[in-house]
């Protein structure tokens, strides 16, 4: 771990504020969508004080491309490695050696995104339960977090972790968007939850809105799942329908909304839980 307590050292950058940066725990930059402008993307967020960026893998071809970009950009991009749901039919026997070599990288702070998804079912059930565990292990195995993924299959996944993660693995359930009920369990778990652009929704995310004060202000980060899930009470729209990290302070507004915190309290407890939960410091 590296020491992530704060300093005091000044350091300004063009158009951010050391003091005001927030971090997206989330953004899939290696998605083809920012295949003609990933650069400017990282500068625009840079500008909007949202840095550093934590880049999904969700293969490990797109986590090997991640950590490759990562390594241009020091201190500004860190990168999960892990297989999505979505592809456990692609893993193999190479696919944890190669998350392994990933890791031993540099920009790698979690090991993810990993877990089940019964909403769409792209790889076979039992695939699925099995890279998941795999993944959960390696996790432990390599003394990272967990970054996490779930959708319609909360009592597989809750039951997985409860046999197989250690407490000593934090872990945090990205883009949660499930009830009540699960969400208390996760946080009975000692799980950390992260927050999308989802609750911005006024239709499909209105129960979100009213679960975001159950979150205590310590186990909460937020994620603009970026170019997916864009607010739809952005104003203006974007032109081409992409969500970006430059995005992130409107979610800690409507996060802040529906906690009943302010927003510059929401950006910074959900930073430096951040910074300590992935072990990053700022330069
Ligand atoms: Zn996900």
């Amino acid at each position: 771990m590296t020491n992530t307590h704060p300093n005091h050292h000044s350091h300004p950058t063009a158009g951010s504020d050391k003091t005001n940066r927030t971090i997206d725990i989330g953004i899939n930059l290696m998605h083809r969508s920012f295949g003609g402008d990933r650069d400017q993307i990282v500068q625009t967020a840079l500008e909007a004080g949202v840095t550093p960026l934590i880049i999904t893998g969700t293969s490990v071809r797109s986590s090997e491309a991640a950590a490759d970009y990562a390594r241009k950009h020091p201190g500004r991009l860190y990168t999960t490695a892990g297989v999505h749901p979505h592809d456990a039919k692609s893993c193999g026997g190479r696919t944890l050696q190669s998350l392994r070599d990933l890791a031993a990288g540099g920009s790698v702070v979690a090991i993810g995104e990993c877990g089940l998804d019964y909403n769409r079912d792209f790889s076979p059930r039992d695939m699925q339960l099995e890279w998941f565990t795999k993944q959960v292990e390696l996790a432990e195995e390599l003394e990272l977090p967990l970054f996490l993924h779930e959708r319609d299959a909360h009592e597989d996944f809750a039951r997985i972790l409860r046999r197989v993660k250690p407490p000593g693995v934090p872990a945090v359930v990205h883009c949660f968007t499930g009830s009540e009920q699960e969400l208390r369990a996760y946080l009975e778990m000692d799980l950390y939850i992260g927050i999308t652009g989802w609750i911005c929704d006024e239709r499909r995310g209105k129960h979100l809105r009213s679960l975001v004060k159950l979150i205590p202000p310590e186990r909460l980060m937020i994620e603009t799942d970026a170019p997916f899930l864009t607010p739809r009470d952005l104003v203006p729209k974007p032109k081409d329908g992409r969500n970006e990290p430059r995005f992130l302070p409107h979610i800690a507004a409507a996060v802040a909304q529906c906690a009943g915190r302010s927003v510059d309290e929401v950006m910074r407890q959900t930073t430096e839980t951040a910074k300590e939960f992935f072990g990053i410091g700022f330069e």
